[in-house]
């Protein structure tokens, strides 16, 4: 297979700590960038390991930790601060960009990337929520593949494989339904971080698993298989499937649905990105169905259609209602894990907010940047 330079972007998350399990595993793939936030010694070790050419850290800080506890001659160019993630794409020039960063911090690399003409693996979804307006037709222009890790997207850009784009029915994406998905919904309401962290079935960071509680993630979903895959609200659907084995489906005119199946583990999605259009040998143990026993499938409640349904409202809306969507959820999801709010006013709050999106002339980076500090500022003042 054709080897490829790959740059991570939060290599010390959930997202990069696997696509990294994934890259030591396969020949044809090289480390030539890796970005993180503030865990520089778990950076510092990554490096140590896979040999990047230049790293990327939030701050000054972090970086001098890193060159002082580094031997001599040990480091890579380190870049740090604001634009450290948008220089290290420009520095490394990679074959392909894997986006695992945590919301909307995502966005300039990603412009970076599709500049560069590098191949994008998204596992970052607010990027499309908030700009895929603006992602995906510059994506276009400039001949970049994108390429989902998000499970479902995934699965559905597999399963579109199998008929053409006017054949498509339907898009249906699967919800495990989160750690509360049995809960009561006066529990619901009172549930703790702890509570809310406690996921059944995918093990991932912080805000997607809260996301995944509230069904947000969903919303998000939604809007981001729209820009990905250019299909209207109408065409997206959602179901509750418990197992998380079926990862999403397709449905076709002649009533055939094809379906994506495999265990809840994120290393797939990222090994299919990473070795696209191929695909790697890689060391899994199969599926296994008749252990599985049954796959259950059932409609969203009344709360979780609530949440979902905000995703095809800011579709609806246009504008910048993806930016709104996306902004009101990170910092209601911000302020539920600092203990100010109850976990049952993060879905209330998003949608007050979104309800109240300002209508904007063009659709520019510039305003829907105002757009996410906008619904940023309206949650702070309903908390
Ligand atoms: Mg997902």
């Amino acid at each position: 297979m054709k080897t490829r330079r790959v740059a991570i972007l939060g290599s010390t998350g959930s997202i990069g700590s696997q696509t990294l399990e994934v890259v030591a595993s396969q020949p044809s793939l090289s480390v030539c960038a890796l970005a993180a936030g503030n865990n520089w010694r778990l950076l510092a070790e990554q490096a140590r390991q896979f040999r990047p050419e230049a790293v990327a850290v939030a701050s000054p800080e972090s970086a001098e930790a890193i060159r002082s506890a580094a031997g001599a001659g040990d480091v890579p160019h380190i870049l740090s601060g604001p634009d450290a993630m948008t220089e290290l794409i420009h520095r490394t020039h990679p074959d392909v960009v894997l986006s695992g960063v945590v919301g909307t911090s995502g966005l300039a690399p990603t412009l970076a990337a599709i500049e560069c003409g590098a191949t994008l693996a998204i596992a970052n979804k607010e990027t499309l929520v908030m700009a895929g307006a603006i992602v995906m037709p510059a994506a276009h222009a400039a001949g970049v593949p994108v390429l989902p890790v998000d499970s479902e997207h995934s699965a559905i850009f597999q399963c579109l494989l199998a008929g053409r784009r006017e054949q498509v029915r339907r898009i249906v994406i699967t919800a495990s339904g989160g750690a509360l998905r049995d809960w009561p919904g006066e529990k619901v309401e009172k549930a703790t971080v702890a509570d809310a962290l406690k996921h059944p079935t995918w093990s991932m960071g912080r805000k997607i698993t809260i996301d995944s509680a509230t069904l947000i993630n969903k919303a998000l979903e939604v809007v981001e298989a729209h820009w990905l895959f250019d299909m209207p609200a109408e065409q997206i659907d959602v179901v509750l499937h418990g197992e998380s084995i079926v990862h999403s489906f397709v449905e076709y005119c002649d009533g055939s649905a094809i379906a994506q199946m495999g265990k809840p583990s994120m290393t797939t999605p990222i090994s299919y990105a990473l070795s696209w259009p191929e695909r790697f040998e890689r060391q899994v143990a199969p599926l296994d169905l008749a252990t599985a026993g049954k796959l259950t499938f059932s409609a969203l409640s009344d709360r979780f259609e609530r949440a979902v349904r905000l995703g095809h409202a800011a579709i609806a809306r246009g504008g910048a209602a993806g930016a709104v969507l996306n902004a009101a959820n990170e910092a209601a999801v911000e302020a539920f894990l600092a203990g100010r709010i109850r976990f049952g006013r993060i879905v209330e709050m998003v949608e007050t907010v979104l309800n109240q999106t300002p209508p904007v002339t063009e659709v520019t980076l510039e305003a829907l940047l105002r757009a996410d500090s906008w619904a940023r500022t309206q949650v702070q003042e309903l908390i």
